[in-house]
């Protein structure tokens, strides 16, 4: 199997590159390196790589003829990111999809696109099964932003099934975590373990009661090559993720805890961090009886060996940081 994997070189691209090239696939990526680092995908052996963007049709057009199937996994992401930026986040989300969708299409390529448990949006549910009402903020709130451009992404895929029956199958994702997800764009884990490497307060946002369930990547893409691999998912759209409820505030106490670390914890209002009218889910839990039907998925990693991974992961990079004078991820 040839495939494509747009955002190849980020986290979790990264690691289905690995993955693919493992069980015998050939591998071409396609990214822009906006929030990916070749460094995630140098060492694996055969690969191709193409700094871009999804927006440049001609080189989607390329790359997809060459290939079997193709992995979209290229978007803005990260909450930091998003707010900072919302235009580039609405116009590469869409723009970018769009473009994907109309040469797989074109070429009747299976595709398989990333979402994200954001477009359930702040939901009344803390269970969220993957046809249930979204409810999504006010449009003036940049967060939303990504919800709604990951959600017309959905809209886009489901129309071109519907209209045109490109094979095509969407894969939300639940805080996916592991070893290469950096913390500059506000992702939790990797903030909490550089932090308490550190021996820095670990900044919890508001009262830290929050809760989310935590996702191992070495769990995530096995399930993504299942999905492409089977025809019967077609047209339809699977959560991906655990049900290992965690708070916040415990998730920090952890993680000083398996880092041996003197850090405290530090409560930060979200209005300090995000600005005025900043809204955060409060819990959030897939429901997985989908997924578990289509291809008998059951996560393995316990969150305690998820830390450890991370751990494990960013400790020599402080490391590297400390004697080169330079950034753990550049
Ligand atoms: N969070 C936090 N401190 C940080 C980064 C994040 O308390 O330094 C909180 C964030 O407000 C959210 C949760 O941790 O409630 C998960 O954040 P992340 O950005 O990893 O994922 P999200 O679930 O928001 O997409």
């Amino acid at each position: 199997m040839r495939a494509l994997v747009t955002g190849g070189a980020g986290f979790i691209g990264s690691h289905l590159c690995e993955a693919l090239v493992a069980r015998g696939d050939t591998v071409s990526v396609l990214d822009d390196l906006s929030t990916g680092r070749f460094e995630n995908i140098e060492h694996i052996p055969g690969i191709e790589c193409v700094i871009d963007s999804t927006m440049n049709q001609e080189i989607v057009r390329d790359m997809v003829r060459a290939v079997d199937v193709v992995y979209h996994l290229g978007a803005t992401v990260g909450v930091q990111l998003v707010v900072n930026d919302p235009i580039h986040t609405i116009v590469n989300n869409i723009w970018g999809t769009e473009i994907v969708l109309e040469e797989t299409c074109r070429y009747r390529r299976k595709l398989l696109i990333t979402s994200t448990s954001e477009v359930y949006g702040k939901g009344s549910r803390e269970v969220f099964q993957e046809d249930d009402d979204r409810v999504i903020g006010p449009t003036n709130r940049h967060r939303w932003c990504y919800a709604a451009s990951k959600a017309i992404d959905e809209f886009l895929a489901f129309a071109y099934w519907r209209e045109k029956r490109h094979p095509v199958v969407i894969a939300r994702l639940f805080n996916t975590v592991g070893p290469r997800q950096t913390g500059r764009y506000g992702m939790v884990i990797p903030t909490f373990v550089t932090q308490a490497l550190r021996n820095e307060p670990l900044t919890v946002f508001g009262d830290g009661k929050q809760s989310r369930c935590f996702t191992y990547v070495g769990d995530v893409v096995p399930a993504l090559i299942q999905l492409m691999d089977r025809s019967e998912v077609n047209g339809n759209v699977y959560n991906i993720g655990s049900t290992m409820r965690v708070t916040i505030e415990d998730l920090a106490r952890r993680i000083i805890e398996r880092t041996g670390s003197s850090s405290t914890i530090k409560y930060i209002p979200y209005e300090e961090v995000y600005g005025e009218g900043y809204e955060d889910m409060r819990h959030r839990e897939p429901c997985l009886k989908r997924i578990q039907a289509a291809i008998g998925y059951e996560p393995k990693t316990s969150l305690d060996e998820i830390i450890d991974s991370v751990i494990a992961d960013i400790r020599p990079r402080l490391h590297r940081q400390a004697i080169e004078n330079r950034p753990a991820y550049p």
